[in-house]
């Protein structure tokens, strides 16, 4: 992993920097990540809200996850690149979005959420820590 962990949106207008590792990798497999990444899943990287900087303008859409659980969905508002999300149950943490890293190399998922929705192509690695639905 580089020494300084930076990344940013497709238009460069919103940049953060993170001072630590982050405490987690995941995928979710969940229908609302799927809409939101355009992807198969979503990566995300668990970050404590004060090892990280963000700079620039940032979008919030406000999700009710399929546990009930309410879901912070932070994007930029210039190009639409998703950014992290925030989950009211973890206020200390943000899920930062692995896929707007610089250099998102070192990502590997440890844990994944939400398998009984993965699609059937997706590998689900025997290794990582799975969920069928919620870790709860
Ligand atoms: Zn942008
Ligand atoms: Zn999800």
């Amino acid at each position: 992993m580089a020494d300084k962990i930076t990344g940013g949106c497709l238009c460069g207008q919103v940049r953060y920097e993170i001072k630590a590792e982050p405490r987690l990798q995941l995928a979710c497999h969940c229908a609302d990540c799927r809409k939101e990444s355009g992807s198969a899943f979503s990566m995300s990287a668990l970050v404590p809200r004060e090892d990280i900087i963000i700079v620039g303008e940032t979008k919030t859409y406000l999700d009710t996850g399929d546990s009930g659980n309410q879901i912070s969905r932070v994007f930029c508002p210039n190009c639409g690149s998703s950014l992290y999300s925030e989950v009211a149950a973890r206020p200390d943490a943000l899920a930062l979005k692995a896929g707007s890293l610089d250099d998102p190399g070192w990502f590997k998922p440890r844990v994944n959420l939400w398998t009984d929705s993965a699609l059937p192509w997706v590998p689900i690695d025997p290794a990582c820590k799975n969920f069928p639905k919620n870790a709860g």
